[in-house]
């Protein structure tokens, strides 16, 4: 087990000090688009953080997240036991090396554990797959941008009309809480839990990377335009970047429901993969 808790570490190391180049440029991008003197202080701040994290290798912001893992388990993989336990050991290992903020307290007694695990936590998403290989994405997920998430069960005469209300509703009535601008994650179908996990799932897509079926990507542009015409702006301060991307993922639903979770990240839009070869070889990548 041991071998695989370094590279886990290093994953998590990489995800809280490195934002991925893609979310990088279209801060960029932003930065260069806005008119406004305080949306562009603000862009520029958030640029001058990702810089100096990645320059001394310390984490962006000072909320490295809960813990969230999404593995996608190769059935042949002669390390498929030893993951869970590699990411408990890592995590731990972390919060003392990195360092990660301890973020993880008893919902009863508020005691911080002071390590970053508890009860349920790290959170791992498990998924089964063919082969002998394991991926493992680490996704540390803000508090401030994690609390502007929502689910929505609308009727499904409300439809895709619904479903932009909504977003949109919910990402006025939030502002500047969710460290703006934000990457929109947006699941719908399947069941209340379900849309939840689609939609957090689909922030591990690339900024710009749009959903393989053309009619869900369309409407990912035009939610993403909606949203970016709300005129909230780079940390609620009015702009016109509120958003870097919107991701829909999609499943089928019950006939007499339509359930819509929303999965909001903020700028700090971190991730790092691995993947583990039968071998023991890893890969590290953002
Ligand atoms: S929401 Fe994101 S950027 Fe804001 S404090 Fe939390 S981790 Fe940092």
């Amino acid at each position: 087990m041991e071998a695989l808790v370094h590279p886990i570490v290093e994953a998590i190391k990489l995800a809280v000090t490195r934002i991925p180049d893609d979310t990088v440029s279209a801060l960029r991008r932003a930065y260069e688009s806005e008119e406004s003197k305080v949306a562009r202080f603000n862009l520029g701040n958030i640029l001058m953080a990702i810089e100096i994290g990645r320059d001394r290798s310390i984490p962006v912001c000072q909320d490295t997240g809960t813990m969230t893992f999404f593995v996608r388990a190769g059935v042949e993989s002669p390390h498929l036991g030893k993951i869970e336990a590699a990411v408990l050991e890592a995590v731990k290992k972390a919060t003392i090396e990195v360092p990660l903020r301890p973020n993880s307290v008893d919902v009863l007694t508020g005691r911080n554990s002071g390590d970053n695990t508890g009860k349920e936590v790290p959170i791992i998403h498990w998924e089964l797959t063919r082969g002998d290989e394991v991926e493992v994405a680490v996704f540390p997920k803000g508090g401030g941008s994690e609390n502007c998430s929502a689910l929505a069960m609308l009727t499904p005469a409300e439809g895709w009309e619904g479903v932009k209300r909504f977003v949109l509703e919910r990402v006025m009535e939030c502002g500047g809480k969710p460290c703006p601008p934000v990457v929109l994650g947006v699941g719908v179908g399947g069941s209340a839990d379900h849309s939840l996990k689609l939609a957090k799932k689909a922030l591990l897509r690339r900024i710009g990377e749009r959903n393989s079926d053309d009619r869900i990507a369309e409407l990912e542009e035009e939610l993403l335009e909606e949203v970016n015409s709300l005129g909230i702006g780079p940390m609620g301060m009015g702009g016109k970047t509120t958003a870097l991307d919107v991701k829909i993922e999609v499943a089928h639903r019950h006939p007499a429901s339509f359930p819509v979770g929303l999965a909001v990240q903020c700028w700090a839009n971190r991730r790092a993969f691995i993947r583990i070869k039968a071998d023991g070889r890893v890969e590290l990548w953002q």
